[in-house]
C-alpha cells in the first residue's frame, strides 16, 4: 500500500506544486475536523492597497508621513510594507535609507531615520503602549489600520484595504460539506477579522493573534477533542505548524515554515487546501 501512497501523492505534487514532507499526516487528512487558515494572502489576495495616510502632527504634511513611513517598510517583506511603498512610489516621494531595521512580531516594525526612532505597529500594539487611536483612524469595517510613531508619539496612520479571494468562498463551502470546522487566524484587527469572517460564513475567528498564540489555540482544539490543520506562512508559524496534526505551509514563503510542515503547498490558495484534503481521503479509501 505504501508505494501506491507515494505514487499518488508524487502525481498530484507535479500538479498542483504539492511537496508531501510527512506520508502519515497526508493520510491523517482523512481524519480532520478542524481547519484553521491563516488570513493575509491565503483567504485573502494579500496584495494590500494604501486607500488613506494621515498626519497627526503639526510638523508633518500628510506626504512627509508617508515618505518616511514608505523608507521604514522598504526593508520589510510584509505585504502591508509593499502597499506602503508603492503609494510612496505613486507620489513621487524618494524613499531614505534606515539604520537598525527590526521586526517586532506580529505588531510591525521599528528602525532609526534621521536620528529618531520610527516604528509602525498594529492598533493592538499602539493600545499597548498607552495611546489612542484618533477617532477617525477606524471609519470602515474592511480597512487595516497602521500606527506611525515618531520617538513614542503618534504622528499618523495609513489605512489599507486587502480583498478576498475569489476561491475562498466554494473552498471553505466544500470543507464544510464534509463536516469541517473552518477558522481563520491573523495577526490583523477584530473589526476586518470580523468583516472577512461574515464575508465567508467561517465558524470562527481569531484576531489580534501573536504567533505563539496560534500554537495555543491549536492546543485548545486539540483538547477538545478535534483533529486539527493549520496554514502558516512565516516564520513565526513554525511552532503552530508543528503543533497541527496536519500542518501546511503556504507560499513560497520561508523556509521554516516548510521545513516544520507536514506538507507545502507552492500556492497559498484555499482552493488548493480543500482539494488536498479531499484528495488525501480518497488516497485512502483507494488503499482499503
Ligand atoms: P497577518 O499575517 O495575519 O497579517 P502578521 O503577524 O503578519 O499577521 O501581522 C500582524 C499585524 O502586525 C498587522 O496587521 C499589522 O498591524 C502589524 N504589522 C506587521 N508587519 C507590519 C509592517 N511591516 N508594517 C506595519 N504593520 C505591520
Ligand atoms: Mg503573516
Amino acid at each position: 500500500a505504501v508505494p501506491l501512497v507515494v505514487a499518488i501523492s508524487t502525481a498530484v505534487s507535479a500538479k498542483n506544486g504539492l511537496l508531501i514532507r510527512n506520508r502519515t499526516a497526508f493520510e491523517n487528512a482523512r481524519n480532520i475536523t478542524s481547519i484553521i487558515f491563516d488570513k493575509t494572502g491565503t483567504l485573502t489576495k494579500g496584495e494590500f492597497g494604501v486607500t488613506r495616510f494621515k498626519s497627526v502632527s503639526d510638523h508633518l504634511s500628510d506626504n512627509d508621513l508617508l515618505q518616511i513611513a514608505a523608507s521604514i517598510e522598504n526593508s520589510s517583506e510584509h505585504p502591508i510594507a509593499a502597499g506602503i511603498v508603492r503609494k510612496a512610489k505613486s507620489k513621487d516621494l524618494s524613499l531614505q535609507e534606515p539604520e537598525n531595521f527590526q521586526n517586532i512580531t506580529g505588531k510591525g516594525i521599528s528602525a532609526k531615520l534621521n536620528g529618531k526612532e520610527i516604528k509602525i505597529v498594529s492598533p493592538g500594539m499602539l493600545k499597548e503602549q498607552g495611546t489612542d487611536a484618533p477617532t477617525d483612524a477606524f471609519k470602515t469595517d474592511d480597512e487595516t489600520v497602521v500606527f506611525v510613531l515618531i520617538d513614542n508619539a503618534l504622528a499618523g496612520y495609513i489605512a489599507l484595504a486587502d480583498e478576498v479571494r475569489p476561491e475562498s468562498l466554494s473552498a471553505i463551502n466544500t470543507l464544510k460539506e464534509r463536516g469541517i470546522k473552518v477558522y481563520m487566524a491573523t495577526g490583523d484587527n477584530q473589526q476586518v477579522a470580523k468583516a472577512v469572517s461574515e464575508q465567508l460564513s467561517l465558524d470562527d475567528y481569531f484576531a489580534e493573534v501573536l504567533p505563539e498564540d496560534k500554537q495555543r489555540i491549536i492546543k485548545e482544539l486539540q483538547q477538545n477533542g478535534e483533529f486539527v490543520a493549520m496554514t502558516g506562512d512565516g516564520v513565526n508559524d513554525a511552532p503552530a505548524l508543528a503543533q497541527a496534526n496536519v500542518g501546511i505551509a503556504v507560499g513560497s514563503g520561508t523556509d521554516v515554515a516548510a521545513e516544520t510542515a507536514d506538507i507545502v503547498l507552492v500556492n497559498s490558495n484555499p482552493k488548493d487546501i480543500a482539494n488536498l484534503i479531499l484528495f488525501g481521503s480518497a488516497t485512502y479509501k483507494k488503499m482499503m
